[in-house]
């Protein structure tokens, strides 16, 4: 039988989530720190454990079938690829910052100043896009600090949360480009049973990490009220208490509207709320 292969970061951002991911959708492998290569034993697939730089190449060219990489590298690497899935983790944004004090202000304050970035590509593309020439200087670490060194007037970068333009005197003033993990594969690969099998699976543990499962005690006369509220997957189970005109209700709710919800179903008298994590919903 033939045996899938999938690319994930060996260690990094990206690597505890991928890992955790595969292992919520059954997979039973090892995940030795040391190894490059993993077996899975319970479904026809191998874990190749590589830098995440060269995840996007190395599916293009069939090395591995599928991987898990951030958008930001698949489009810094311009391969031709196939998106199979979004997956929720590993998110950033790619934005230029200038140092506080900086008379750039726009994007088009750009033209004819140094940018110092190692999203060259990417960069390269939108200053296209803005008819705005700069000069493009590529380091492979440490952006951040070329500012201040006068090795550029702006730069290029990942942010996720700004502390590290903070402490090295920048401000971000524009977004080029947001990025998640997505899951690649070769062309054509979407159309593998395994794939379509493993991306089901992948599918079915994402919509579960959105979703709790609640279990509520109310007033019978209440019903109509509560229903309403909960439309469950298809409608809430509704169980009869010991206790004469009550009943237990179970459902499952979106995790965005939870409090909101919580709230609306004490109004209408629930009680002994139980909020529960949910691990997969199958379709
Ligand atoms: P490798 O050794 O595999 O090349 P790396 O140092 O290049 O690792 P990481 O810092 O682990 O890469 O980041 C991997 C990916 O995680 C990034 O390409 C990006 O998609 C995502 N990411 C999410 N948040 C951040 C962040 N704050 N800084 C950097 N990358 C982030
Ligand atoms: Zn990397």
């Amino acid at each position: 039988m033939k045996t899938l292969k999938i690319a994930i970061q060996k260690s990094g951002r990206l690597n505890e989530k991928s890992v955790q991911l595969l292992k919520n959708c059954g997979l039973s492998f090892e995940n030795y720190k040391s190894s490059l290569i993993s077996t899975v034993s319970n479904f026809p697939l191998e874990i190749l454990f590589l830098r995440d730089d060269d995840i996007p190449e190395y599916v293009q060219d069939g090395i591995a079938d599928i991987g898990i990489a951030g958008e930001n590298v698949i489009a810094e690497t311009g391969v031709d690829v196939s998106f199979l899935q979004e997956l929720g983790f590993g998110k950033c944004t790619l934005k230029l910052a200038v140092q506080n004090h900086s008379q750039i202000q726009k994007i088009s304050d750009l033209e004819g100043k140094s940018i110092a970035t190692s999203y060259p590509v990417i960069l390269k593309k939108f200053l296209a896009e803005n008819k705005v020439n700069s000069e493009i200087r590529t380091i492979s670490g440490s952006v951040e600090i070329s500012p201040g060194l006068g090795l550029s007037d702006a730069i290029f970068d990942i942010v996720s949360t700004g502390g590290t333009l903070k402490s090295n005197g920048l401000k971000p003033f524009a977004d080029v480009m947001s990025s998640q993990a997505v899951l690649i594969g070769r062309k054509g690969i979407e159309n593998d049973e395994l794939v379509r099998e493993l991306i089901q699976r992948i599918q079915s543990v994402l919509r579960a990490r959105e979703t709790k499962y609640v279990v509520l005690n109310i007033e019978k006369k209440n019903l109509p009220e509560i229903v309403k509220l909960l439309p469950g997957v298809k409608s809430p189970t509704v169980v009869p208490l010991a206790q004469e005109g009550w009943v237990a209700i179970h459902t499952v709710i979106e995790e965005r509207d939870f409090w909101e919800k919580i709230n609306s179903l004490k109004a209408v008298g629930a009680q002994g709320i139980v909020v529960m994590p949910i691990e997969k919903i199958i379709l």
